[in-house]
């Protein structure tokens, strides 16, 4: 039995409008499950969502700057993602990373500029096909997380989750198995042990990448793994609330 509250988080991506809100708050109503409940639409949607769903489920920024205000056209900050109502927000995604080059200082920039304003980052670490076929997958996500463990301190974790989401899974249909997820998650926790056992004990450690309603409950069901990140599944209002009660 795990004494982790389990976590599902939604991640939009640049998907969805507001029917999709309104369709999550009316089916998320009825959700009364022991998981907490977070869904991260894109930015013009935070402020909506977090006063139409309920107030049980957390809303979600998917970034954020590592400035709090200024001349920075285009970005948005972690004061702001907290006076609309965020209570988390995802950093470190595999697409902001690849896409945007995003790197490990800017990402543990951003982490502690989100706690900095009360919100509770969703680490995102991950190794590509590559790196795994190489034998690296322990080296590149224990490295990915270090890289922030040195930079905010190891208490900073004390309020912040991680997301492992293997590149090679992530929309790809192709999902990690729950063994090879388990051996990542043990290994994740184990490397944070080294920092401090207690919190390493206690971290909310989720697994991302091709999670859908029928493969949630197995993955979930593993010892590390204590809920999901979820990307394409959480586009559909009952595919995304039966992963949320296969985490329960
Ligand atoms: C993600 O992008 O965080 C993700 C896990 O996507 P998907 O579930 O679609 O693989």
């Amino acid at each position: 039995m795990k004494s982790r509250t389990p976590l599902v988080a939604g991640n939009w991506k640049m998907n969805g409008r507001q029917d999709l809100l309104a369709e999550m708050a009316q089916v998320l109503a009825g959700y009364d499950g022991a998981a907490e409940v977070v869904i991260c639409p894109p930015y013009p949607y935070l402020a909506a969502a977090r006063s139409v769903l309920p107030a049980t489920i957390g809303v979600g920024g998917q970034n954020l700057s590592d400035q709090d205000d200024g001349a920075f056209t285009g970005e948005v900050s972690a004061p702001m993602l907290a006076e609309v109502g965020c209570g988390y927000v995802i950093i470190g995604h595999s697409e902001r990373r690849a896409l945007y080059e995003e790197t490990d200082a800017l990402i543990a920039a951003k982490f502690s500029r989100a706690q900095a304003a009360g919100l509770v980052p969703i680490l995102c670490v991950g190794e590509t096909l590559e790196e795994r076929e190489a034998g690296d997958t322990e080296a590149v996500v224990c490295g990915q997380l270090q890289a922030v463990v040195d930079a905010v301190g190891i208490a900073a974790f004390d309020r912040a989750v991680v997301a492992y989401e293997p590149v090679w899974a992530i929309g790809t249909g192709r999902t990690a198995s729950p063994e090879q997820a388990q051996e990542v998650h043990a290994s994740l926790r184990k490397s944070l042990a080294q920092n401090d056992k207690d919190i390493a004990e206690s971290l909310c450690l989720l697994y991302g990448g091709s999670v859908k309603a029928d493969n949630a409950a197995l993955l979930f069901a593993q010892s590390d793994i204590d809920g999901g990140l979820i990307g394409g599944a959480s586009l559909t209002a009952d595919s995304f609330i039966a992963i949320c009660q296969a985490a329960e």
